[in-house]
């Protein structure tokens, strides 16, 4: 699947792009990401790309113009190699929040997508209205650029991809995966088994998988109960939780409510 990315910063993205267990999807183009540069579109000879906003105030926008040739660039670059044509994907504040589902989405995905990376106070809005399909945010916060909400993209995309993960099943067994039911995933131990007075759950030392399993599966419960209880309540309605679960549950010391 072919990600495009549009960026100011191409640079940034040549350590991510070669470290870690991931780069296996990137060299060998499972996960083909190619970097383009607005700049590279841009006029005269200073090649601007961004200008002081109408109406004043702080900052600089970035020129549709580049943006837009950009864009028409990387059409035709699918067009010539019989790649399909992709949605167009702003990084922004604006979007929906980024999540499991959405990741599973493109990562499922045929075509891809060419990924917007802004910066400065952002992108001129009719660039946005002409050309963007969908925004996607990394959550209430803001960045400088779109450029680590396109890597975290990336990188969730490339790591759930057949054969990048040395343990193939290993990301069914991560935090809000369908296989565990969207749970949070469970606390992780290992070596030494005593450190700095603190020893491991005996029963993982115990050889006794079923328990283990159980146990697992009762830790993941009260860390989503307690953390992220909405999150409980989804694999209920989805009939997900045995009455083993609820037995365990209703167990569990009742969180206080938030003052009011
Ligand atoms: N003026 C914008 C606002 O207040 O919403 C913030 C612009 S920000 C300094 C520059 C760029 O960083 C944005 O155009 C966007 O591409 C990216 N960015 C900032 N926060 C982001 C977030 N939470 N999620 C995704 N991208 C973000």
């Amino acid at each position: 699947m072919r990600f495009d990315v549009i960026t100011l910063f191409p640079e940034l993205f040549a350590p991510f792009l070669t470290c870690g267990v991931t780069r296996r999807a990137y060299e060998s183009g499972l996960v083909d990401v190619r970097l383009w540069n607005p700049r590279d579109f841009a006029d005269g000879r200073y090649r601007r790309v961004d200008d002081r906003p109408f109406g004043g105030g702080p900052g600089m926008v970035m020129l549709a113009e580049p943006l837009t040739l950009c864009l028409e660039s990387i059409r035709a670059d699918r067009a010539a190699l019989g790649a399909p044509d992709a949605p167009t994907v702003l990084f922004s504040p604006v979007g929906e929040v980024l999540n499991h589902a959405g990741v599973e989405r493109w990562s499922g995905s045929s075509c891809g997508a060419v990924l917007i990376c802004g910066r400065y106070e952002g992108l001129d809005q009719r660039f946005i209205e002409t050309h963007v399909d969908l925004q996607v945010s990394l959550g209430d916060f803001v960045l400088s650029g779109g450029e680590i909400a396109a890597m975290a993209l990336l990188d969730a995309v490339a790591r759930l991809q057949p054969g990048v993960l040395n343990d193939e099943a290993s990301h069914q067994m991560d935090s809000f995966n369908p296989a565990l039911d969207g749970l949070l995933d469970c606390p992780h131990y290992t070596r030494p088994e005593a450190w700095r007075g603190q020893a491991v759950p005996p029963i993982l030392m115990s050889g006794n998988h079923a328990h283990i399993e159980r146990w697992r599966r009762d830790q993941r419960l009260a860390l989503t109960q307690r953390e992220r209880p909405e999150l409980v309540r989804a694999a209920r309605r989805a009939g997900q939780l045995s009455m083993g679960d609820e037995a365990f549950l209703a167990d569990l010391p009742k969180n206080p409510e938030p003052d009011a």
